[in-house]
């Protein structure tokens, strides 16, 4: 029999996948689908990247690295991630991982015993449940408030803290909502973890895609340094989702042992995509001109869908999303996407899929050029239109 850690993992979200994997099998059967419901973007990897991984294998770099990833590597990261956090990084406060899952899933591994409890602040990123399971924890869902624009109170947090609590897990700019933390927000956070001795699983990997609002990290704020753990990744900033680059901050004696954690999973990472992502650090390939498009696409999803009837946008100001507030058109969000995609071909994820707080929701990726995201909008008023 299967062991009951991997049994346990178990999806988070209900069917919500369903309606993402329906579409996409329609599209590839050359049916006219507009794909709002993946978070992966419609553009390619920044062709300087590409080059240097090509030249990477072209010039023999096809062996073993170190274990936390290649020295080079580790240092641009550090660099970046005191950009990213506000403080002075060092290299071996890092450790290279398979994409920021790979973060989540040895931070998960870090903090967590068989019988720890976890909070998880919803709506969250779809894994953050089963990474949380599969370290044989349990957690809590703390719902945040449409009209806190799903910002967490401190207050709620408080009242889930258990004796066996080890860790909060945030995550702003936010999946799905778009939602970036005010500073007395993190502040609030930061003073329960002090005060109850927590871990905060910081999920920072869309920092940079935030239309000019602040990004506080609670690493920089006083007395988190030693208790954060910041999971970051190049998939989004650097256009490298398929490349499976991330990368964890941590105090340098936890790295410690996380790195004995990729000695028995990983064996560390891939040399020659070690070195194109040393090149995309180094040279900031892709990073202003991707924060750029998102912003431009949110901004032109909004001003389409300003106005729709019935329908609320609330919090969304960085990552790649857009969650719209679909309940008094129809409160169940799992019949309203599944309807949306039959009558007006346009595929959006159920708000079931991240957490209690984002029922009665639908995300919308911005992952399409704009013309599309205003197509979908105008499919949007009009099924809407239709139901009223
Ligand atoms: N955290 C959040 C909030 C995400 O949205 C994602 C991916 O969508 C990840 C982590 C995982 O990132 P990666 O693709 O680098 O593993």
């Amino acid at each position: 029999l299967p062991s009951k850690r991997i049994t346990g993992i178990v999806p988070s979200g209900k069917d919500g996948w369903e309606v993402h994997f329906a579409a996409m099998t329609r599209k590839q059967a050359g049916e006219d689908i507009l794909m709002l419901s993946v978070g992966d973007h419609d553009f390619d990897t920044p062709h300087e990247t590409v080059a240097a991984c090509v030249e990477a294998v072209r010039t023999g770099h096809h062996h073993y690295i170190q274990l936390p990833g290649l020295p080079r590597l580790r240092e641009g990261l550090a660099r970046l991630s005191s950009e990213c956090t506000g403080v002075e990084t060092v290299p071996e406060e890092i450790i290279v991982t398979q994409g920021g899952q790979g973060a989540l899933f040895a931070a998960c591994q870090g903090v967590l015993d068989p019988g720890s409890h976890a909070i998880i602040v919803s709506p969250y990123y779809a894994t953050y449940p089963g990474t949380v399971r599969a370290a044989g924890a349990t957690f809590t869902e703390v719902e945040t408030r449409s009209d806190d624009g799903f910002e967490p109170r401190a207050a709620a947090i408080a009242e889930a803290i258990q004796p066996e609590t080890r860790a909060i897990l945030v995550n702003s700019p936010n999946n799905p909502t778009g939602a970036v933390y005010s500073r007395a927000t993190m502040e609030a956070i930061a003073e329960l973890c002090r005060k109850h001795d927590l871990w905060l699983i910081s999920d920072e990997v869309y920092w940079t895609i935030r239309a000019g609002r602040e990004h506080v990290s609670p690493r920089a704020l006083p007395g988190m340094k030693e208790r954060t753990l910041v999971v970051n990744s190049l998939s989004k900033s650097h256009g490298m989702t398929g490349w499976r680059v991330g990368w964890l901050t941590a105090p340098a004696d936890f790295v410690r042992h996380l790195i004995s954690l990729n000695l028995v999973s990983s064996y560390g990472m891939v040399d020659f995509v070690s070195r194109a992502a040393t090149a995309a650090v180094e040279n900031g390939h892709g990073v202003e001109e991707i924060a750029a498009r998102y912003a431009a696409r949110r901004e032109a999803f909004l001003e389409a869908v300003r106005g729709l009837n019935g329908v609320a946008v609330r919090g969304s100001e960085g990552g790649m999303y857009v969650m719209l507030d679909i309940s008094r058109v129809n409160a169940d969000c799992e019949a309203f996407a599944w309807e949306l995609l039959e009558t007006e071909n346009v595929a959006v994820m159920p708000g079931t899929s991240f957490g209690a707080a984002a029922e009665g929701h639908i995300r919308v990726s911005m992952c399409q050029e704009e013309p599309i995201l205003r197509e979908a909008a105008a499919r949007l008023r009009r099924f809407i239109g239709r139901t009223e």
